[in-house]
């Protein structure tokens, strides 16, 4: 595919807020966007060129949404193969319909994972309650039941603390089909957010830290606290992933470090991630500008780190007492507000995030958290 140059249109599969930042980066850089998805009035939608909106399902649609750009990207795995397929016989999709195929299930995804000789947690597919019983034989307790397919953000995932509670939790899921999972006594959970270049170039924006509440990302420390050997593994693998699935695009590598220093990969994302967005404030180049500049061909930009950084998500939780007090955050030196324009503020809906800049990660996390405090102090 040749070179697509600012004033080419891009499409993105899916309207949330990685669309949004993504439309930001390219029309900043003089890209127009195009957005699909069932829904109206979107994060990416208000400020896209244009919103289609329209079923996946509906190939019609689909096939007059990809006539329309010159390459088409996506923010939301979930996207039908069908779609997919639709869009590939009439403008490229970036990354790969195979990539987006193993990425958005589960099971395919470790099962990719470990051919690949990559460590993952130990794991057994399990459709039926007697296949759960088996598999918690081998794997033992306590073990992470998930579902294989649609699930994002702790949602679909059970923690089973003894074999007895297997079948509630197995029943609690539906009784789909599922992957159960050794739990991981994790030190920390890490991630890298990488790109490959259409001409097979990397870059990454290296090792960054996760903590959870309630299996949804809380806060993004950047750079990680991990040791040079660590960082240099999880980037070997990140690295050897662009490879093998000759992404072209970003990918996001999200691992578990065991205490003995071992290095599982969790999940792949082949898109910007929430946990990269610190990158917007603290890097030369943002992961959504490297996710332009990867699908149009360009090349990659420089992926470096100007400042510590620190992220806190703002959840719908925060609106809980009315609006929160945006003047108090921002009135915290670099500080950065991003918000997602979303109408409807529910309990656990990531709405936007606080990114702050220091002179040391410690101090810009303090910074980041105390912000987010004072969003809802009296
Ligand atoms: P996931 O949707 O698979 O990324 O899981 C969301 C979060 O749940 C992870 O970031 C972890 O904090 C936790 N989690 C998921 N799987 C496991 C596991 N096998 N062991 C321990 N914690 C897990």
């Amino acid at each position: 595919m040749r070179t697509l140059l600012p004033g080419a249109t891009i499409g993105v599969l899916g309207s949330g807020q990685l669309g949004r930042m993504f439309a930001m980066a390219a029309r900043r850089m003089g890209y127009l966007v195009h957005t699909f998805s069932p829904e109206t009035d979107t994060p990416t939608g208000q400020v896209a060129d244009f919103e289609v909106t329209a079923s996946y399902d509906d190939l019609d649609a689909v096939r007059d949404f990809a006539s329309r750009v010159q390459v088409v990207t996506f923010e939301f795995e979930n996207v039908p193969a069908a779609t997919v397929e639709a869009i590939s016989g009439i403008v490229p999709v970036r990354p790969d319909g195979a990539t987006l195929y193993t990425t958005q299930h589960r099971l395919r995804e470790k099962t990719f994972l470990q051919a690949a000789g990559i460590p993952v947690t130990p794991f057994r597919r399990v459709a039926t309650r007697a296949e759960l019983d088996a598999a918690l034989a081998v794997i033992g307790c306590p073990a992470v039941l998930k579902t294989a397919g649609f699930g994002y953000d702790g949602k679909g995932q059970r923690l089973i603390k003894s074999a007895d509670e297997g079948a509630a939790a197995f029943d609690s899921l539906g009784g789909q089909e599922a992957i159960l999972e050794a739990f991981v006594d994790f030190e920390r959970e890490v991630s890298i957010v990488c790109a490959r270049g259409a001409d097979g170039e990397t870059a990454h924006f290296g090792v960054v830290e996760n903590s959870h509440e309630r299996h949804i990302l809380d806060c993004t420390i950047a750079p990680a606290r991990v040791s040079p050997q660590i960082a240099r593994r999880a980037t070997e693998i990140a690295e050897s992933l662009l490879e093998r699935l000759e992404l072209v695009g970003v990918l996001c590598v999200e691992f578990f470090l065991a205490r003995d220093g071992a290095l599982f990969v969790n999940e792949l994302a082949p898109r910007p991630h929430n946990s990269g967005h610190f990158t917007i404030d603290a890097c030369a180049t943002s992961q959504f500008e490297q996710q332009v500049r990867a699908v149009c061909g360009l090349p990659l930009g420089a992926t470096e780190q100007l400042r510590p950084a620190a992220m806190a998500n703002l959840l719908g939780d925060l609106w809980q007492n009315g609006d929160p007090d945006w003047r108090a955050a921002c009135a915290i030196p670099c500080v950065k507000l991003h918000l997602y324009g979303k109408h409807e503020a529910r309990a656990g809906r990531k709405m936007g995030h606080l990114t702050a800049l220091a002179a040391t990660t410690d101090e810009a996390l303090r910074r980041v958290r105390a912000a987010r405090a004072a969003l809802t102090r009296e």
